[in-house]
């Protein structure tokens, strides 16, 4: 869904999240493909679209994320808010595995948002170890 947005929130929104997913940061010019603007709680459930709602995502994560605002933790079993780019801070809740091709949840709104997001996918995964191999390093936060 496009979403219109002002000049100046457009502006304020890449700054914040310096031209990479506000979830599994992956780059806009690692995907190769313009980001998505996501509502962090979605229009359908109330979420406005201001600075404080909107993050940049990559296309895979904003469609697997959907209109999810919980997801269930792989380790508890206990749904769990999503992780919420605005609220939380990244590193607080992922980081990437010695590899730097998989992210790893510390928390279990980490978890979840990983498993809820699919941000393991095989295909991301492969693309970030091609970009590892060329001395790419994904940003810690
Ligand atoms: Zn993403």
């Amino acid at each position: 869904m496009s979403t219109y947005l002002s000049t100046e929130l457009r502006h304020r929104l890449l700054e914040a999240d310096n031209r990479h997913c506000a979830y599994c940061h992956t780059s806009q010019a690692n995907t190769g493909q313009p980001m998505t603007i996501d509502h962090i709680i979605p229009q359908t459930q109330g979420g406005e679209t201001v600075f404080e709602n909107l993050c940049f995502a990559c296309r895979r994560c904003n469609e697997f994320k959907g209109s999810q605002v919980t997801a269930q933790d792989p380790l508890t079993d206990e749904t769990i808010p999503l992780f919420h780019p605005r609220h939380n801070v990244w590193r607080d809740h992922f980081v990437w595995n010695p590899s730097g091709a998989e992210l790893v949840g510390l928390t279990a709104t980490g978890r979840a948002t990983i498993v809820a997001l699919n941000m393991n996918n095989p295909l991301i995964v492969a693309v970030r170890r091609r970009w590892v191999s060329v001395g790419w390093h994904p940003p810690q936060e």
